[in-house]
């Protein structure tokens, strides 16, 4: 088990509503972004003179902007539904990561500014001042907000506190006060065209070692092309796909499929980047600018389609903004949907024959799947409601013979986040994501004990990384978490059909 410095949460038999611990996680807050992450982002470098007036102007700039934001903060009825829907006030007990009192945070300041009632009778209303204790707190609990959403499904009114959260990260930012994990990456993203700032070589380097490796291994030359002009796909996918484990073994399934499918494919070291970390800091200027390079890249490439590799952020940014934030994309294929996912692909191709799988190649596991909130909450798959639960599924039991779902409050809209996400995924947070991967760890306990699961699947860079990291802690391997299309690689038989 991994050793940890502060309490890690005992996994029960059954989930519990745990009573309050108030100012528990106040201490948790990620490292302040440097004017060098902030100034490529078009922010300023440091906290500006006068911030009070900076931020209110921000806030009513974005109430204007984001409508919902203004009638998520006029809506909320206290009605408590949401309060223990949050895997941060599940693993920690800080009241101040319940949904609605993370909202409150952002809401009273509203009220004390933009209402009758909190200019005129702040206590009343429970209005307060923007001071530095309250963006310190805002600084701190709006960074325990993974953005999943999964407050929104049992909200009456559908508040959305993800939203809120993106908000309270823009006004922060515009005032200079930005997280350093975030920016810092975007920044890199700009510079060389990913989150871990691969250099064009670098990548190059990588997939002639997968080629050999998959060659090695099954005998069959599979290409895993990069900047190839007049290739029929472009995959966009996280960069953790080039190196990290699990993920390379998921890119290694995509281009199995490509292979087998006959589908001419290629990498871009331009966009070699799926994730748009812009979404998590709720800018659309930088949401929009990381999009742009995926534009940029198809039309470079002469390509035909768009596909997206597996990251649950991406895919959320890719499928609901892409085509506003970079469209239209009227120079691609019709036939086909802008973008696509690499799961409808394949899936779509094991339909229709197209792939040949022996389960049995993956029949020393029992898997499970984690459903991540960003595909699970914010997007869709395929063409058919709720195809981004089925689809992935669908491609795991093609691939497999056992397979176990876990408790059905815990998957689908209702799963839990991993912990990781929104932004969250760094090592000066280690605290928050092993508290808050709680919730989806006393579920996969459940069914390691019950049905004998050894593996869990998903199709999240994020989700990948931060099992790898957390599972420890809660006396798991790190192995136990893999990518979906890492069983389609250990399936797939390549060569001539019979
Ligand atoms: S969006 Fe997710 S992380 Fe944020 S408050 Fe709601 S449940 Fe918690
Ligand atoms: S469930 Fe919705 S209305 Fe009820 S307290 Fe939470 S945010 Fe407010």
């Amino acid at each position: 088990m991994a050793k940890a410095d502060f309490e890690v949460p005992e996994l029960k038999e059954y989930p519990e509503i745990p009573s309050i611990t108030p100012g528990v996680m106040a201490h948790s807050r990620p490292f302040i972004a440097k004017p060098e992450h902030q100034e490529p982002l078009h922010f300023p470098g440091e906290l500006v003179d006068n911030w009070q007036e900076k931020a209110i102007a921000k806030m009513g700039e974005l109430q204007g902007k984001y409508r919902s934001l203004q009638v998520y903060l006029d809506s909320c009825v206290k009605c408590g539904a949401c309060t223990d829907k949050c895997h941060y006030f599940l693993g920690t007990k800080d009241p101040k990561n319940m949904p609605v009192a993370r909202q409150d945070l952002y809401r009273k300041v509203y009220r004390r500014y933009f209402t009758f009632a909190g200019k005129y009778f702040p206590k009343l209303v429970g209005a307060v001042d923007l001071t530095k204790e309250v963006l310190d707190d805002w600084y701190s609990y709006f960074h325990q907000c993974s953005q999943c959403r999964r407050c929104s499904v049992f909200c009456p009114y559908g508040i959305d506190t993800a939203e809120i959260s993106m908000a309270a990260r823009e006004v922060m930012d515009s005032i200079g006060v930005g997280q350093k994990y975030c920016n810092e990456i975007i920044g890199k993203v700009f510079r060389i065209g990913n989150n871990l700032g691969l250099p064009e070589p670098a990548l190059a380097d990588t997939l002639e070692g997968l080629e050999e490796d998959v060659e090695d291994e099954t005998g069959v030359k599979v290409r895993y092309p990069l900047d190839e002009e007049g290739a029929e796909v472009l995959l966009i996918t996280p960069s953790a796909d080039f190196f990290a484990e699990p993920h390379v073994d998921g890119l290694i399934g995509y281009g199995k499929v490509f292979h087998q499918a006959g589908i001419s494919w290629t990498l871009s070291s331009a966009a070699s980047e799926a994730a748009n970390f812009g979404m998590f800091i709720g800018s659309y200027e930088n949401m929009r600018r990381v999009s742009l390079r995926i534009r940029e890249a198809a039309l470079d490439l002469g390509v035909k389609r768009i596909v997206f590799g597996e990251c649950g952020h991406a895919w959320r940014v890719a499928y609901s903004f892409l085509n506003t934030l970079a469209g239209p994309f009227d120079f691609l294929d019709p036939r086909y949907p802008v973008p696509q996912h690499i799961c409808e692909v394949t899936h779509d191709l094991i339909q229709r024959g197209a792939l040949t799988l022996d389960k049995s190649a993956n029949d020393d596991m029992v898997l499970t799947y984690h459903d991540s909130c960003n595909v699970a909450r914010a997007s869709r798959m395929g063409n058919k409601p709720g195809g981004q639960f089925s689809i992935p599924r669908d491609i795991i039991k093609a691939s497999c013979n056992h397979f176990v779902d876990m408790a059905p409050d815990t998957i689908h809209d209702s799963t839990f986040c991993c912990g990781g996400g929104g932004g969250l995924l760094t090592d000066d947070l280690m605290e928050i994501r092993v508290k808050g991967a709680m919730p989806r760890m006393q579920a996969l306990k459940q069914v390691v004990e019950e049905n004998g699961v050894t593996h869990m699947a998903a199709i999240c860079a994020i989700c990948k990384s931060q099992f790898t990291k957390v599972l420890p802690y809660y006396g798991f391997s790190m192995d136990k978490i893999v990518s979906v299309h890492q069983l389609v690689s250990n399936a797939i038989v390549l060569g001539d059909k019979e």
